[in-house]
C-alpha cells in the first residue's frame, strides 16, 4: 500500500518516521512544496508529552541530550522581579532547525519529494481518497493520505471546507540570539517577563552554551508594526523592551533579525472530526493552537506516535479507514481541551497581570 504524505514539516516526518515498521511504510512518499530548509530559526521546547512520543517515533536518537534540559519555568516582571518559580517535569530546548533535520533523518527511508506542491485530491464515489493532484498538474495515487500541509492546509480546506482559522489577536516576532552571558544567567530554565499593563510578553529560552530563543509576543491593537524587514523589526523589538530587565536588553539587542520572523498566531476551532475517509489531518492542519501553551510540536508528535500504533496491523483501505477513524476519536477530546487553553491564556495575556502573577503558560 502506498501511504502519501502531504506536506514535510514536523508533522509530515514525524508521520514518515511512524510508518516504519508498519505495513504502510515500503512506498510512502512526502510531497513538500518547498525546495530549501527556510533559513527561518526558532528555538522550540519539547515536553514529556513530545519525549514520549519521539521515544516511539524516533528511538534511534536520545532527544533528552540533545538540546538544553530545561527544568523550571521563571515568571517574572518587565523589570525582573520574579513572580513565581514552578519547576517542570524535565523538557528539552533545542533549535528548530536542529529538531527539522532529525526528525527528517528519522524519515530517512521515505521519499522526500521537495518543490512538490499539492494542489488537489481525486476522490472515488463513495468519497475515498485515491490521488493527490499537484499543481503542475500531474499526480500520485495512494492508499492512505496524511495530511500535513500546516495551519493554512489546503487539505484541510478541501475535506472540511466549513473549516476555518481564526483571526490573528496575538503576533509574535521570534528569533535566536547568540548571547552567551544570557544563557549562562538563564541556566536550565525558561523565562517569561511580562508588561503589568498586559499584551506585551518576551520568553527567553536557553538552547545550549551561547544561544537564546526570542519570542516577543504582542497585541497588535496596542502596538502596530509597520514593516517584517529585519530594520523595522529590530527597532521595534528595542523600543518595546527599552527599560526591562537587562538579560531582555541584551537578548533582544543580539538577536538575529535577518532571520528572525513575525508570526501572526491563529488557532483552529476545533473540526468535528480529524480524518474522513482515508485521509487524516495531523499537526497543525488538525489543531493549529496560540502559541502559549508551547505545545503545538509535542502535540503533533504525539499524534504520530498513535498513528504508529493504529495503523500496525492494516492491510488495505477498509483497516485505513477504520484506523484513522479510531485515530480521530482518541484525538479529538484532547485537541478540543487544548484549544480552550490556549484561548484561556490568549485572555489572561491581553489583561493586566493580577497580583498573584501571571499563569504558568506550559500545559502538558
Ligand atoms: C514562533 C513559533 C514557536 C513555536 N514554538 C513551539 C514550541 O516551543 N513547542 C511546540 O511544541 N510547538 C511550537 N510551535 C508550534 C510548531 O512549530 C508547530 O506546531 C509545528 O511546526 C507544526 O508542524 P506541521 O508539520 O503540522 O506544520 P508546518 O511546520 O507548518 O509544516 C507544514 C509543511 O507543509 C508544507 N506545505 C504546505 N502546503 C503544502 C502543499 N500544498 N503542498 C506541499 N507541501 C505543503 C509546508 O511547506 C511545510 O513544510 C511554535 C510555532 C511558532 C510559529
Amino acid at each position: 500500500m502506498r501511504s502519501v504524505i502531504l506536506g514535510g514539516g514536523v508533522s509530515g516526518c514525524a508521520v514518515a518516521a511512524a510508518l516504519r515498521g508498519t505495513p504502510l511504510e515500503r512506498e510512502a512518499v512526502i510531497l513538500e512544496q518547498s525546495h530549501h530548509a527556510s533559513s527561518f530559526d526558532l528555538g522550540v521546547l519539547l515536553n514529556q508529552t513530545g519525549l514520549t512520543a519521539l521515544d516511539i517515533v524516533a528511538p534511534e536518537f536520545n532527544w533528552r541530550h540533545s538540546g538544553r534540559l530545561i527544568h523550571s519555568v521563571v515568571l517574572r516582571s518587565s523589570a525582573g522581579r520574579t513572580f513565581s518559580e514552578t519547576p517542570v517535569d524535565a523538557c528539552v530546548a533545542m533549535r528548530g532547525a536542529d529538531f527539522g533535520r532529525m526528525l527528517r533523518d528519522a524519515a530517512g527511508g521515505v521519499a522526500f519529494l521537495e518543490g512538490w506542491s499539492f494542489a488537489g485530491l481525486d476522490r472515488a464515489a463513495d468519497g475515498t481518497v485515491v490521488g493527490a493532484r499537484l499543481a503542475d498538474g500531474g499526480g500520485i495515487d495512494g492508499d492512505a493520505f496524511f495530511a500535513c500541509d500546516g495551519s493554512h492546509s489546503r487539505a484541510r480546506h478541501l475535506v472540511f471546507p466549513e473549516s476555518h482559522l481564526s483571526d490573528a489577536v496575538v503576533e509574535e516576532i521570534v528569533g535566536i540570539a547568540d548571547a552567551p552571558a544570557v544563557a549562562a544567567r538563564l541556566g536550565h530554565s525558561f523565562h517569561k517577563f511580562h508588561d503589568e499593563e498586559g499584551g506585551l510578553a518576551i520568553e527567553l529560552l536557553p538552547l545550549n552554551a551561547r544561544a537564546v530563543a526570542c519570542f516577543l509576543q504582542f497585541d497588535p491593537l496596542r502596538w502596530t508594526l509597520v514593516s517584517r524587514d529585519p530594520v523595522a523589526l529590530r527597532a521595534f523589538a528595542k523600543e518595546r523592551a527599552a527599560g526591562w530587565a537587562p538579560e531582555v536588553q541584551e537578548a533582544i539587542g543580539c538577536l538575529d533579525y535577518a532571520r528572525a520572523r513575525l508570526v501572526q498566531t491563529r488557532d483552529l476551532p476545533p473540526l468535528d472530526e480529524l480524518s474522513t475517509a482515508n485521509i487524516a489531518l495531523i499537526g497543525d492542519a488538525a489543531h493549529a493552537a496560540l502559541p502559549f501553551t508551547s505545545q503545538s510540536a509535542n502535540d503533533a508528535l504525539a499524534d504520530a506516535a498513535l498513528l504508529n500504533n493504529l495503523l500496525h496491523d492494516v492491510a488495505d483501505r477498509e483497516g485505513v479507514r477504520a484506523a484513522f477513524e479510531r485515530y480521530s476519536e482518541i484525538r479529538w477530546p484532547h485537541h478540543h481541551r487544548r484549544f480552550k487553553e490556549g484561548r484561556e491564556l490568549c485572555r489572561e495575556f491581553l489583561a493586566p497581570v493580577p497580583k498573584s502573577g501571571p499563569r504558568v503558560p506550559l500545559v502538558a
